[in-house]
């Protein structure tokens, strides 16, 4: 028989409305199951894994994506299947830290929270979790239909580290413009097997050093000389540039001087573009021109969950600065294109 391990973090999808005080707050996986009797219904055997202390996403650390990753290393052998429960304000970044963290993956893990509670008539809870755990027991040909870090939600299955939380008010909470659906829920689940993929001699690895040696550096028309230069000269190993357009930005001299000394001095500059469909493209506008020629490296299409946890991720493995540039510009796990897609996906049924 098929077995899922769910692993409940909390979020939205196990909150109940506190009476005394008006605001949401998570409760145990107890709650979640009285609300699901169908759990009992599905042809595979399922155990819960609940944290002890249920947290509202926003609370979530890289302590915990240790946490959950160890996880599922111990379980991996146990186990077909893996559903996460997670608040969607930061699933993108946990399911995109997971998939850097867990190499050689080939068993899926599934991400799924919701937007309304469990116990209210109208949430999108159950769909979630149960499609969720449809999703995480599939197989193809005897092995697992989606060997990846996957987010369901709002019947469609999205690559983890290429989707990011776009909605706080529809149930559509997700998007991956960059990279097509894996799969949509309706009358049938429709998976899109060409772009699920596939990693049947990869040998599975759990790296659960993460660096968060990092700052970000968000551009706007008008930011001051002081602000870029408390924010580059800040004690950091890694900067964010998140840029306009196919990532370029100002040619000022002080700015651009203020970029080259830091990465003279040893810092390591990710250039993302503030756009959610499209590609950084270095050099194609004079406004990129000279970052590429300092060393600035280019984030491709990465979403800047995938940015800020692949570099947690690589500047725990303690690489060199050029090792450590190069792997930023390769494709790891699916996070980057560097041949974009033409037109932005929405689906691909
Ligand atoms: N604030 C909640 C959380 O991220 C929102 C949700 O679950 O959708 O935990």
């Amino acid at each position: 028989m098929t077995k899922v391990l769910i692993i409940y973090t909390g979020g939205t999808i196990g909150m109940v409305n506190d009476k005394a005080t008006g605001v949401l707050r998570p409760l145990d996986f107890a709650h979640i199951h009285e609300n699901v009797p169908e759990l009992k219904r599905l042809p595979y055997q399922i155990t819960v894994h609940s944290f002890n202390e249920i947290i509202d996403s926003s609370n979530m650390s890289p302590a915990i994506w240790v946490e959950l990753a160890t996880l599922v290393e111990e379980n991996y052998d146990l186990y077909d299947g893996f559903v996460i429960l997670h608040g969607s304000d930061t699933m993108a970044f946990t399911a995109s830290a997971l998939s850097f963290m867990l190499e050689g993956l080939n068993k899926p893990v599934i991400f799924t929270g919701s937007q309304l509670p469990i116990g209210e008539i109208r949430t999108d809870a159950k769909e979630n979790l149960i499609t969720a755990l449809e999703i995480a027991s599939a197989k193809l040909n005897g092995k697992a239909r989606v060997p990846e870090v996957c987010i369901y939600f709002d019947f469609q299955l999205f690559r983890g580290n290429r989707a990011f939380k776009y909605n706080s008010a529809k149930f559509e909470a997700f998007r991956s413009p960059n990279y097509p659906v894996l799969a949509e829920a309706g009358v049938h689940l429709r998976y899109n097997d060409a772009s699920i993929r596939k990693c049947d001699d990869c040998i599975f690895k759990v790296h659960k050093r993460l660096v968060n040696s990092i700052t970000v550096l968000k551009l706007y028309p008008g930011i001051s000389k002081e602000t870029v230069s408390a924010i580059v000269n800040s004690k950091t190993e890694a900067i964010i540039l998140e840029t306009f357009g196919a990532g370029n930005t100002m040619t000022e001299k002080w700015f651009l001087d203020c970029l080259e000394s830091a990465i003279k001095g040893g810092k390591v500059i990710l250039d993302i573009s503030q756009c959610k469909v499209g590609t950084v493209e270095l050099g194609r506008y004079e406004t990129s021109r000279d970052l590429k020629n300092m060393g600035v490296v280019s984030g491709f299409d990465m979403t800047y969950e995938a940015a800020v946890t692949k570099l947690m991720f690589l500047l725990g493995r303690g690489y060199t600065l050029d090792r450590l540039a190069r792997l930023l510009e390769t494709n790891l796990r699916g996070e980057l294109s560097k041949t974009p897609l033409a037109v932005p996906a929405k689906s691909v049924f």
